[in-house]
């Protein structure tokens, strides 16, 4: 059996630096088309002039991948300034990631008062930039992290009702609620491990470091939440895969870092979710959602479709070391590499 689906736009990946980046940067750039490349680097990206830097060394390694097209961001901390902003607009950065402080891999020195970021949000809506928050509260219950940032998300989508907001990673039925019901420039990504993770496959049995990543996933029921919100159509909800490889390392005690490495089997993996009767709902999910958001253009999207025929494949132990989501268990859909 095949089909064809349009190529999915991934509206939040990490591919790293340096040797990682040679590793994990193809698994991406293979299969997906628009891809919003997250700046919480070693060295982060904090300006227009970083963000152009490592879009450079991005394209250097994608040639043979004509069909992906990076889209940069850079990293909202307390010392952003209005003047970073405009100037990162100038160097066509249209995107503005803000980590709360400390909530995960390289976020230390984040906001914690959001309010001190108003002129910055302010500029951004001016801009027309895209605001991608993740949306967990410092200090909060790690369970309730998120709930616990909807109040501020609230505020910062009515003070600011022109900027368009991406609550990132959504990962509570609470908070797929909340996005339902905020006006429409909001919108969040679901990555694949929130649609197929519970907080059993972390700690359920043996404590799984593969798995864990924030947020933290959560209940069955905040799971089909996140699924139903998926599999709806809905525009308010689109496809950000949030894989974030590390080497063996980082995924031992005591410096097990939050992040799922989900790039090699994502597509794989929402085909069995979806199944062959959802293919239009994928379709909203992966690419029309995104793409009505960010105002993207779908012909990278329609002109270079994948295809995938329904052999049960076993997902690798590992890819050059670095061990991806379920690793050793069993997936039906695979794409068709051209
Ligand atoms: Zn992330």
């Amino acid at each position: 059996m095949e089909i064809t689906i349009w190529r999915p736009n991934d509206m939040h990946a990490h591919v790293r630096e340096g040797r990682m980046l040679e590793i994990v940067l193809p698994f991406t750039a293979r299969h997906f088309a628009h891809v919003v490349i997250m700046p919480n680097t070693t060295q982060p990206v904090l300006t227009g002039a970083d963000a152009q830097k490592y879009r450079t060394v991005i394209a250097s390694k994608t040639d043979q991948f004509p069909s992906f097209a990076p889209l940069m961001t850079i990293k909202i901390t307390p010392k952003t300034t209005v003047k970073i902003i405009k100037d990162a607009k100038r160097s066509n950065v249209m995107i503005g990631k803000l980590y709360p402080d400390g909530v995960t891999t390289n976020s230390a020195g984040g906001v914690r008062d959001f309010t001190v970021m108003d002129p910055v949000f302010q500029t951004m809506q001016d801009a027309g930039m895209v605001l991608c928050l993740h949306g967990e509260k410092p200090g909060a219950f790690s369970m309730d992290r998120e709930d616990a940032f909807l109040v501020e998300l609230g505020r910062i989508a009515k003070q600011f009702p022109k900027l368009r907001i991406v609550f990132e990673h959504v990962s509570s039925s609470r908070a797929v609620t909340a996005i339902q019901s905020l006006p429409e420039n909001v919108a969040a990504t679901i990555t694949v491990h929130h649609l197929v993770l519970s907080l059993d496959d972390v700690i359920g049995g043996n404590l799984n470091p593969h798995a864990f990543c924030k947020p933290i996933p959560k209940r069955p029921v905040d799971r089909k939440a996140l699924r139903d919100a998926a599999f709806s159509g809905s525009s308010k909800f689109f496809l950000g895969t949030d894989s974030a490889p590390h080497p063996p390392q980082h995924k031992v005690w005591p410096e097990i870092r939050p992040g799922v490495f989900t790039a090699p089997v994502a597509i794989g993996l929402l085909v069995d979710l979806f199944g062959e009767d959802r293919l239009d709902q994928l379709r909203a999910f992966t690419v029309h959602n995104s793409a009505k958001f960010y105002e993207l253009p779908v012909l990278l999207n329609s002109t270079n479709p994948l295809k995938l025929i329904r052999t049960p494949w076993v997902v690798p132990k590992d890819y050059s070391d670095i061990v991806p989501i379920m690793p050793g268990g069993t997936i039906n859909w695979q794409v068709v590499e051209a």
